[in-house]
């Protein structure tokens, strides 16, 4: 089984009736429900106004890939919590960054840049697969359409992705890497743009593939419980011969 855990601030869907009109139960809500299809995923949500922020250690050291989404909190998500965030990523987790998340503290951390872009309300955006062998393209049409979404455009100040799965274009001329993958650690991390809190773009049943997809390709495949830098007394070289010489 892999252990998601959707990570949302929760906070647009409960001040404004056209998004909870959008996102009934939450966008984490949404995503619970599209993930729990799948039989080898085991889902879990958590909101910034829960015990911890959302995320008490048990919760986070028992998360296989942490889906976030935040806009507006992002500076009342403590320091310490995105540090913890950022160690379990270099440990092994993955980690799934959606459309706002880019300015969340975790994302910022593992990326070590800015990590700011151009934005502008209620654009179309044609969603490119730039890379259709990569598995989190599999399923996925040459492009999606998005009738309504916030343009999102370059310079997108990331550092450069170790694989770039889609890029949008935009009706008012932007260009935007919107799905990047990095490897940070042992583990993996996927920042996916499109997702505005306004827009039903969750809804969209190729969108919610790529986010399925992400999930199995961020799923751990070496998870360790600390980082340790060890000391090595003896060569490699030293240590075979100590060996065959019995010693
Ligand atoms: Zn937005």
């Amino acid at each position: 089984m892999i252990r998601v855990t959707i990570w949302n601030e929760g906070l647009h869907e409960k001040s404004s009736p056209e998004i909870s009109d959008i996102y009934p139960e939450g966008i984490h809500g949404l995503l619970s429900k599209v993930l729990s299809t799948q039989e080898d995923f085991e889902v879990r949500t958590a909101t910034l106004s829960q015990r911890k922020f959302g995320l008490p250690d048990e919760l986070l050291e028992s998360t296989d890939v942490l889906i976030w989404w935040g806009h507006m909190a992002h500076q009342m998500v403590p320091d310490k919590l995105a540090r913890k965030v950022q160690n379990r990523v270099l440990r092994g987790m993955g980690f799934i960054a959606l459309h706002s998340a880019h300015f969340s503290k975790p994302f910022k951390l593992l990326m070590g840049t800015s990590c700011s872009l151009n934005w502008r309300d209620g654009d179309f955006e044609r969603l490119w697969v730039i890379n259709p062998a990569h598995p989190i393209a599999r399923g996925i049409d040459p492009y999606i359409e998005i009738p309504v979404e916030e343009m999102y455009g370059e310079r997108f100040d990331i550092p450069e992705p170790d694989e770039l799965v889609f890029a949008g274009w935009f009706s008012g001329g932007n260009l935007f890497r919107s799905g990047c993958c990095w490897r940070r650690g042992l583990g993996k991390v996927f920042y996916f743009q499109p997702g505005h809190e306004a827009n039903p773009t969750y809804h969209i049943p190729q969108i919610q593939q790529i986010i399925i997809n992400a999930v199995r390709w961020a799923a751990p495949t070496n998870v360790i419980d600390e980082i340790v830098c060890p000391h090595e007394p003896v060569s490699p070289e030293q240590a075979r011969q100590d060996r065959t010489q019995g010693k």
